[in-house]
């Protein structure tokens, strides 16, 4: 069977720009683009802070870019998703279904995902009232009413961002204080169409037709009260989760679940990389990922260099 030279598991700005400088350096690596590719981005419209697109370009757009940059050096992009990694001897053991791939090293590239409540109905609603990406969905709200569900940075820059759309925004809480960093706090504060709904949480969505939002049940969580709000809108911003489920076992992950670096890129297993979103809980850019999946993609070379493999 081939051993590849580098398997990159993921698609995103981390992966994509691996997989050009890998190319670049005659790794021929093989991409793993799972099953959202180009990743976050491609739920994204504008993106207005890549250096180099002073106009702003189209997350799905600049994806394929990068995509397009990868394939002319020859990387070679399979659109499946990785179940399994077995790194209990090498070569690495990549599994996709009943698939076996090998490879002497691995960039781990996989991201992060919004979370969501898990409420029952929630898959069903999503895009019928219910979102994780103001930036994606917030232009159909034109005029309604909105509410967003989280106290972090995240929901209060949604929910600014979406007060330039919505009626009026509801910024739902579970506690009485916010998460979210002093200025943008007082962003939310000082914004007149956004109003913050204390030590609540959603327990259930409401919908007059079974298809569409058309409201929430709202509980309370100091007195258990329950309260029935109309609304057309809701955005949950409640944080992202490591894609690492495969990777339990595999190499150490924190607590939350995101890879532990040694070093720049490294993990706790020789060989195997790690760039982007799925090890960073700070910057979280596109940029700083792209900057990353470049570091992983050169480690990883200087790493096979060493080891006499190529
Ligand atoms: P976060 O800081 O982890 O905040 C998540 C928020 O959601 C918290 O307020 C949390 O409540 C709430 N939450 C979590 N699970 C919930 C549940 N099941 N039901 C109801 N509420 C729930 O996540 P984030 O806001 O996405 O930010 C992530 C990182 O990105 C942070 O480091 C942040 O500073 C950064 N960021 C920065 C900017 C910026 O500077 N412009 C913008 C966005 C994000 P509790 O507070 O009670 O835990």
């Amino acid at each position: 069977m081939t051993v590849e030279n580098t398997i990159i598991i993921g698609s995103g700005p981390a992966g994509l720009t691996a997989a050009i400088y890998a190319a670049r350096a005659n790794l021929n690596p093989v991409v793993f683009e799972g099953l959202q590719p180009g990743g976050q981005l491609t739920i994204t419209t504008d993106v207005e802070n890549y250096p180099g697109f002073p106009e702003g370009i189209q997350g799905p757009e600049l994806m394929e870019t990068m995509r397009k940059q990868a394939q002319r050096f020859g990387s070679r992009h399979h659109y499946e998703y990785v179940d399994r990694v077995d790194a209990s001897e090498r070569p690495f053991k990549v599994y996709v279904g009943d698939k076996v791939y090998q490879a002497h090293s691995l960039i781990i590239a996989t991201g992060a995902t919004a979370r969501w409540l898990g409420l029952p109905d929630e898959e069903k609603f999503q895009g019928r009232g219910l979102s994780a990406c103001a930036t994606c969905d917030g232009f159909f709200f034109r005029d309604k009413e909105i509410m967003v569900v989280g106290g972090g940075d995240s929901a209060c820059e949604e929910a600014g961002f979406l007060s330039r759309f919505g009626s009026r925004v509801r910024l739902v809480h579970r506690r009485d204080t916010l998460r979210a960093s002093k200025i943008m706090q007082e962003r939310v504060f000082d914004n007149p169409k956004v109003e913050v709904v204390w030590n609540k949480v959603i327990e259930r969505y409401l919908s007059e037709d079974g298809q569409q939002i058309s409201g929430v049940r709202l509980k309370d969580t100091v007195s258990g009260e329950l309260s029935d709000v109309p609304i057309d809108g809701v955005f949950i911003a409640i944080g992202h989760a490591p894609n690492t489920k495969f990777l339990k076992g595999v190499i150490d992950l924190d607590d939350a679940g995101y890879v532990n670096l040694h070093g720049t890129t490294g993990t706790s297993v020789e060989g195997i990389f790690a760039a982007g979103d799925v090890a960073d809980t700070r910057y979280r850019q596109a940029i700083t990922a792209a900057g990353h999946g470049c570091q992983a993609a050169i480690d990883v070379e200087k790493w096979l260099e060493e080891k006499g493999i190529h």
